[in-house]
């Protein structure tokens, strides 16, 4: 958007604006020496937002922490951009739960927008893309520019919202048309103002429709892309009513598939998503409902063809007519169904057993509820005749039987009955009957209705095997985008994580250890005069030598130490939460698997030894660049040292000899 065009309608005083606790929170934290317990007495003197930070530091969403009480330590536990960023986030919520917009439906915008935050969250979360705390509030106001139309044109954006058009121009289109900005040029210019991540900002500004995204398939910002799109879908699943719910499962499970959720960690994750939601709506006193497991909708949607309107009970109904009509006989095999035929009655059991089976229909027979039951269960009808009258147990006790099973709930129940006034109709459809046939039995109005039945029980397979089909490609998809993202982030040569991943995950180790003040240290390794190896053998025994090597190191560290090859003979050690000594003393280790045993082709045999650079994350750092520089300066110390050598920054020199470790 024109930085002009926002300077005006800044100007209007109209756009959304934090409070000026949160003003103050946010000017507070941007200058280098602010303390924690100043940014602690601005926030206490907002007691909600005070309470609020404290319910997000403790809540399951942020992992497991040991439980907290004080604004101060909720504080620090988030980080200062997290509180930052929360603070905006709930005030804005807060100033603008209502409005003169009154197409706006402003209880539905924060009851979604909080679900996509918690969306956003937790599948940062789970797919470790990004900072989770962060998530929350950029999910929070991923459509912050639709509220703020609202807010700067009432009437104007009222009638946009209404208006349906008939030649389906998009809802952005319409703004454009109009008012000379859309929704999303307007979030992504208030989130920049805000001065949200800039990686955040760039996903926001195409999450509506992140194939159109010109970033790289597998990179991080696409993957944000197409997790924020995934996130704003559960939102509007969320606020959505039961048969547009349903309606929205295939395509969520498509775009969990995206980001390698198979459904069924989509439908847990999902059902996570809600419980937070309505825990988190009570707390900000944002309307949320109930919604049933993903499993039981997506369940429920295969189930919904049983409510088709059953097609057949406008026939004629000629129930005088007993005799057997010219009935075309089912002339294609598929059309041909297993059928259960229940009755007392032997004369009927044996009439409609007759008609059926000349149809070419498989038929079996039972004569009360109870047998029917266990022959149901056995030969898995499609359909049932069965009469209602009966010993023992009668045509609606089985039917209701039958609805209680998985597979009984498939089929299709045709009722034989002489009761045809309304009540006792009602009671029937009640107890799960698909449709039925008034005694005496014509075999025409019979087949008939078998028919209309027929389409219904060919319709219901065929959806069965359609969301079968979805859940097989969802999974596919998923397991392939996973292997994909596997391959983007591998080192082909020596099976080790590359550079790539290697920087995506320093940076997260260094937001997570900036959250838990925790510390975590580097090391650099390079192996010495290596070119010598492939001067004297040959390129392809220096590979042979590489992969050895990288074994050796991978063999030699602890399983939570992240050992990548960043290329070329180099490699990087990540050790979380691990201070200097202990990390000296791994380092040693490393470099005494490789120059302890030497490395063997055939019978060539290769004395090699690695220096190592080793630095933690020390408290004047502001950039996980400046610890990267930091291992890297002291490795070359090692190499001009002779190498074979570990050398740590941040203790002044400190130099480790092939006979041990030595710091002064
Ligand atoms: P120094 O002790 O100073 O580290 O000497 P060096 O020879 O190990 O380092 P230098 O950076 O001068 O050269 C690195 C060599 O590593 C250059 C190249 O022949 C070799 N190399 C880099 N990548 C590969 C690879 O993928 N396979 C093989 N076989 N060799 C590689
Ligand atoms: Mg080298
Ligand atoms: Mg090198």
């Amino acid at each position: 958007m024109e930085k002009s065009t926002f300077d005006e309608l800044r100007t209007t005083g109209k756009l959304p604006s934090p409070s000026g606790v949160a003003l103050r929170i946010m000017e507070l934290s941007r200058q280098d020496d602010v303390g924690l317990d100043e940014i602690a007495r601005v926030v206490q003197a907002d007691p909600a937002l005070s309470g609020r930070l404290i319910k997000f530091a403790n809540s399951a969403l942020s992992g497991p922490r040991r439980p907290i009480a004080a604004v101060q330590d909720a504080i620090r536990l988030l980080g200062l951009k997290t509180v930052r960023q929360l603070a905006l986030g709930f005030s804005i919520m807060g100033q603008h739960r209502a409005g003169a917009c009154n197409a706006f439906d402003y209880g539905a915008f924060w009851s979604g927008s909080l679900a996509a935050a918690i969306a956003s969250k937790t599948l940062c979360l789970r797919t470790r893309s990004a900072p989770p705390d962060e998530a929350f509030t950029c999910g929070l106001l991923q459509n912050i520019g639709a509220l703020a139309l609202a807010t700067l044109y009432p009437d104007g954006y009222g009638a946009i919202i209404l208006d349906r058009p008939e030649d389906g121009r998009s809802l952005r289109q319409r703004e454009r048309e109009h008012l000379h900005t859309d929704h999303l040029e307007l979030t992504v210019a208030l989130l920049e103002e805000w001065m949200l991540p800039r990686v955040f900002v760039n996903a926001v500004a195409c999450h509506e429709d992140p194939d159109d995204g010109e970033y790289p398939e597998g990179s991080r910002q696409a993957t944000l892309c197409h997790l924020l799109h995934l996130a704003r879908n559960i939102g509007l699943y969320c606020g959505a009513d039961d048969p547009a719910r349903r309606d929205m499962l295939p395509d969520l499970i498509f775009h969990g598939a995206r980001i390698g959720l198979d459904s069924e960690a989509l439908a847990l994750l999902i059902d996570q998503v809600v419980a937070e939601w309505r825990e988190w709506g009570t707390i900000l006193e944002v309307r949320t409902t109930d919604i049933p497991a993903f499993n039981n909708l997506l369940q429920a949607s295969k189930d919904a063809v049983h409510a088709l309107p059953v097609p057949g009970n406008t026939l004629p109904q000629d129930g005088g007519v007993q005799s057997a009509q010219v009935i075309p006989l089912n002339s294609r095999a598929e059309d041909a169904m297993r059928i259960l035929v229940v009755d007392d009655d032997r004369t009927i059991l044996a009439l409609v057993s007759r008609v059926l089976s000349d149809q070419g229909h498989q038929v079996s027979t039972a004569n009360n509820g109870h047998e029917a039951l266990r022959v149901a269960m056995r030969e898995q009808p499609q359909m049932i005749v069965c009469d209602w009258i009966m010993p023992e147990m009668d045509g609606l006790g089985f039917c209701r039987a039958l609805r209680e099973t998985e597979e009984g709930r498939q089929m299709y129940f045709l009722l034989l009955t002489a009761r045809e006034d309304e009540d006792n109709l009602v009671e029937a459809f009640e107890a799960g009957v698909d449709d039925f046939v008034t005694k005496p039995v014509s075999p025409r109005v019979l087949l008939a209705r078998l028919r209309a039945g027929q389409r219904v029980v060919r319709l219901q397979q065929e959806s069965m095997r359609d969301a079968q089909s979805l859940r097989r490609f969802a999974t596919e998809l998923a397991v392939a985008n996973r292997r994909l993202r596997q391959a983007a982030l591998t080192d082909p040569l020596t099976g080790l994580p590359n550079r790539r991943y290697a920087m995506e995950r320093l940076e997260q180790e260094w937001a997570a250890s900036r959250r838990s003040q925790r510390t975590f240290t580097l090391m650099m390794v390079d192996i010495d005069r290596f070119k010598a190896v492939n001067d004297a053998h040959g390129h392809e025994v220096g590979d042979q030598v590489l992969r050895q090597i990288a074994l050796a190191l991978r063999k030699a560290a602890r399983s939570e130490d992240v050992i990548c090859r960043l290329g070329g003979e180099e490699f990087l050690v990540i050790s979380p939460d691990t201070p200097l000594t202990p990390a000296l003393r791994l380092a040693d280790r490393l470099r005494q698997a490789v120059c302890g045993s030497p490395m063997t082709m055939g019978t060539l045999r290769f004395p090699l030894s690695v220096s190592i650079g080793v630095a933690e994350r020390g408290p004047g750092m502001t950039k996980y660049d400046e610890l990267l520089k930091a291992a890297d300066e002291v490795l070359y110390h090692a190499k001009r040292l002779g190498g074979n050598r570990v050398q740590a920054s941040g203790l002044g020199a400190t130099q480790t000899t092939p006979n041990g470790t030595n710091q002064s």
